[in-house]
């Protein structure tokens, strides 16, 4: 049996923290009891120590799934730094024959970061099963749930893969954290019964603002206005790419700040460089997409304006929990036309096809405009992975049921004339 005392002695050697942060300790202990846990703490609270220690404490192979190469490399140069060498990552950008030399060699590895594609492949999954597995970590685990812009479909197949993989102990981290997303979660990583561990979800420094406005002209001039007198550095979210860009130019013309478009037309690089611009406060202001999220950790942005509604209270409370990381005070702001819901409600349902466009991508011998065509993609990916027809359709008017009652409780927040705080963190 492990002792709180090993974690604690593992800390201190590794990294040299003297305390853990809330959350840490209650999952490794749960972990060491042979419990599977779905463990949930904000963004930058600490997660990945709670798998690197696990790691090193029961010297078993750590097998991490994570959702962005970006974040992988990340963690892979990180733990490097701290002098953990026996990590490597696992993804579809690897050319062919490191693949094939990571996998022959993973004996060596204490650590490893896969991506969820990676799992779906024969030859990955036939040699995973020949290693014993300590544990399985999903990174981000709210991307098997929201139909948000996180949403990854090969997220879905995760806990067959778990299954596959002899079931091993199972570490589900994100931080977010409503009840529907973690029933969600649980659901799907078929752990129905797994410990959930939750710190509190309410981020009191962040004050929370709903205004009305009466037409698309003052909702321009009321942005301006906010923009100009807040504290800055901050991010305005939209829902067109167009409207980020247009209203980036109207904040450089009509304010003394500098702000920048992001989202994903960019070519890399250029997105790359405002991130950059905006961590070193060369860019005080962001006109984003929701493409502007994941793996960006800024702790001193003072203010999140919302220009459309947003889709569903978890992607909004997601969005919103980019500001004051620091714990100091910043505000959200959603700017609310009525009618715009309308544009929400047009949105979450892009990305779902009908019950036709279902049943030709069924009937097609290869997949027709590959890339272009995200639905495309996704019908064809259930089909490649054994579902049929009728499960997928079942899936699908599943989801639009589902994606249809989500923005209707957005609605709800913006008219709620009850403490907005409390409607969201309940
Ligand atoms: P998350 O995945 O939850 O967003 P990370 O795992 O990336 O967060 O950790 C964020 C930062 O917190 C890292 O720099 C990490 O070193 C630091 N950290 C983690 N645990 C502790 C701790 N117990 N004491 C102090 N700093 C910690
Ligand atoms: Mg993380």
């Amino acid at each position: 049996m492990i002792t709180e005392a090993t974690f604690y002695q593992q800390l201190n050697e590794q990294y040299g923290f003297d305390s853990f942060r809330p959350g840490q300790l209650e999952t490794l202990t749960a972990l060491a009891a042979g419990q599977h846990v779905l463990s949930i703490m904000p963004t930058g609270a600490g997660k990945s120590l709670i798998y690197e220690l696990y790691g090193r404490v029961t010297q078993q192979l750590v097998v991490v799934v994570s959702p962005l190469i970006a974040l992988m490399q990340d963690q892979v140069a990180t733990m490097n730094y701290h002098g953990e060498k026996r990590v490597t990552a696992l993804t579809s950008m690897m050319p062919y024959s490191e693949k094939v030399w990571t996998l022959a060699h993973l004996d060596n590895y204490r650590y490893l970061f896969v991506s969820p594609e990676m799992l779906t492949q024969e030859k990955v999954m036939a040699r995973l099963s020949q290693l014993k597995i300590g544990l399985f970590v999903v990174d981000e685990a709210h991307c098997i749930s929201t139909w948000g812009p996180d949403f990854r479909p090969e997220y879905l197949l995760l806990g067959r893969t778990r299954e596959q993989l002899g079931a091993p102990l199972t570490l589900m981290l994100t931080a977010t954290a409503t009840p529907r997303v973690r029933e969600d979660i649980k659901r799907r990583m078929r752990l129905p019964a797994a410990s959930e561990i939750t710190q509190p979800i309410d981020r009191p420094n962040i004050y929370l603002q709903v205004e009305t406005v009466a037409d698309t002209s003052e909702k321009q001039q009321r942005l301006v206005a906010l923009v100009s007198q807040l504290a800055k550095p901050g991010v305005v979210y939209f829902s067109s790419k167009k409207l980020a860009n247009e209203m980036a130019t109207l904040i450089n013309d009509q304010t003394a700040c500098r702000a920048a478009a992001y989202h994903a037309d960019l070519a890399d690089e250029s997105r790359f460089k405002i991130q950059q611009q905006f961590m070193a406060n060369q860019i005080q202001v962001v006109c984003a997409t929701s493409a502007f999220g994941m793996g960006i950790d800024k702790n001193d942005v003072r203010f999140v304006i919302h220009y459309h509604l947003p889709v569903d209270i978890e992607n909004y409370w997601q969005e919103v929990g980019r500001a004051g990381r620091d714990g100091q005070q910043a505000i959200a702001v959603l700017l609310y036309q009525p009618g715009d819901e309308q544009i929400a409600d047009f949105l979450s349902q892009v990305g779902i096809p009908s019950d036709d466009e279902i049943h030709f991508y069924f009937q097609q011998a290869k997949l027709p405009e590959y890339d272009t065509d995200p639905k495309a993609n996704l019908v064809w990916f259930y089909k490649q992975h054994g579902m049929t027809e009728a499960q997928v359709r079942e899936l699908f008017t599943k989801r639009l049921a589902q994606r249809n009652g989500a923005l209707q409780q957005m609605v709800r927040y913006v008219r709620t004339d009850n403490c907005k705080r409390r409607f969201i963190t309940g």
